[in-house]
């Protein structure tokens, strides 16, 4: 079963492992591990607890947890590499789940994993099943075919507090020595659709600002006052309508925006995951890629202002909103947030000036492709779905991927895993196929052959 020579296949070992690995990724469903305010933190524990147990069993020797102040514990495994020259590849997923939300909108309890067919595949129905337990047990499932002894160094990094953010993500750089490797598999998605095998090369960064208008001391008679006293709520919404062109195109300048040549989402496909109720257009000009990927989008989130339900016949002294601004991987956060933040304070609806309060940002990343270990991989992926891997990015952001990235700055990173967009992550009836988690571990296996005969070949020592 160990196989130091790299010669294994790949396939044949996911399918003798996939009964125990499902068995293992029920076990680990059926903990409700929320590391959210408010929820206990003995399921966290305990998943961590199930999850050093499985390690051990594959015979990870070094095992040790990362305690944090206001954190879940992170679980650090260490493999050495099997000889001087082989390269060492850090394997990262997360054992904490978004909080299930309504449960009456749930087709079966959250934390029983349940069988579920769909378009000829099997699946299984939990939270957190997909996002991201399904691909902890993905990168025990390709340790496991290696009987604990891959042709790689292997570094694990289990985090317990992903989904509700941790101060986590600050420290790899802090220890780079503990997280230096050559290439990372950031394991938390998966593909564009089930079946079709997708490395995601960029994350778009993000950033919030928050925008006020305040016109009168306290609300006045609409019948009295409205026709010239200043409306904050008008003033707002002046502002508001100007960060977008006619098409709904982002109108701010100084907000990168390039040509998206990756693949990317047919419309028909991307109108049936937002929900576009039918019949209306989407917003933006160009590529999909290049308006949900490789440009900016600003989103209003929040606003402040008297509800309907509550509304009086008066002018609005006061309103505010909050944006969140979604831009290009490779453009510096300060620089678009600014961007952002000088186009409003720059406007002065109806000559009102408007405060303006930058709020969080967080980098983009933008990965090389060109490196031995996206050769690997993208040969693996081949391998695994049996056609080749497209590129896509995600609008969403892994903070912890630039704090790796900043700890070891040379190390490739590959992001893929056995989620798909189709997984209801985040949202009620999460599922994962199980033909997307065999692949997955398949994928994993013939990477890290492929990789490590690569790297020897090239003799990077
Ligand atoms: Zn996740």
């Amino acid at each position: 079963m160990a196989d130091p020579q790299g010669s294994l296949d790949p396939r044949a070992a996911a399918d003798r492992l996939m009964d125990g690995l499902r068995a293992d990724l029920e076990r680990l469903a059926r903990i409700p591990s929320i590391a959210f305010p408010g929820f206990p933190a003995e399921p966290v524990r305990e998943a961590h607890d199930l999850l050093v147990g499985l390690l051990r069993d594959v015979g990870v020797e070094h095992i040790e947890t990362i305690e944090l102040p206001d954190t879940a514990p992170v679980i650090f495994g260490e493999i050495p590499p099997p000889t001087p020259d082989a390269p060492t590849v850090l394997l990262y997923s997360h054992y904490d789940v978004q909080p299930p939300g309504d449960e009456s909108l749930w087709e079966s309890p959250p934390f029983e994993p349940t069988p579920v067919r769909e378009g000829g595949e099997e699946g299984l129905r939990a939270r957190g099943i997909a996002d991201d337990k399904s691909n902890v047990i993905a990168h025990l499932g390709m340790l496991r075919a290696f009987g604990g002894r891959p042709p790689v160094g292997v570094k694990i990094v289990f985090e317990g507090q992903e989904e509700y953010g941790s101060p986590f993500d600050e420290y790899p750089p802090t220890d780079p020595e503990r997280f230096a490797c050559d290439a990372m598999v950031i394991a938390d998605l998966g593909n564009v659709r089930p079946g079709t095998p997708t490395l995601t090369t960029g994350l778009r960064g993000a950033a919030e600002v928050i925008v006020e208008a305040r016109t009168l001391k306290e609300p006045r008679h609409s019948g009295e006052f409205g026709g010239a006293a200043p409306d904050a709520l008008l003033v707002l919404l002046k502002a508001l309508a100007t960060l977008h062109d006619v098409h709904g195109d982002v109108a701010v300048e100084g907000l990168r925006r390039d040509e998206w040549t990756g693949a990317g989402f047919t419309e028909d496909e991307f109108r049936d995951l937002a929900g576009v109720e039918a019949g209306l257009p989407l917003l933006g000009s160009g590529t999909l890629g290049e308006r949900l990927w490789s440009g900016p989008a600003i989103t209003v989130i929040g606003i402040d202002a008297p509800s309907v339900d509550h509304a009086a016949s008066a002018v609005v002294p006061y309103a505010r909103a909050k944006l969140n601004l979604r831009f290009h991987p490779r453009q510096d956060p300060r620089e678009a947030r600014a961007a952002l933040a000088d186009h409003l304070s720059g406007l002065k609806p109806f000559g009102v000036p408007l405060t303006v309060t930058p709020g969080d940002t967080g980098p983009g990343y933008e990965a090389a492709t060109d490196g031995p270990a996206y050769r690997a991989a993208r040969a693996a992926l081949a391998t695994a779905w049996g056609t080749e891997a497209s590129y896509i990015a995600t609008g969403g952001s892994i903070p912890l991927v630039n704090g790796l990235a900043q700890a070891a700055p040379q190390a490739e990173v590959l992001l893929f895993g056995a989620q798909d967009n189709q997984c209801n992550l985040h949202a009620p009836n999460e599922r994962v196929l199980l033909s997307e988690l065999r692949a997955t571990v398949v994928a994993m296996c013939a990477f890290v052959t492929e990789y490590a005969a690569d790297f020897t070949r090239e003799g990077r020592a």
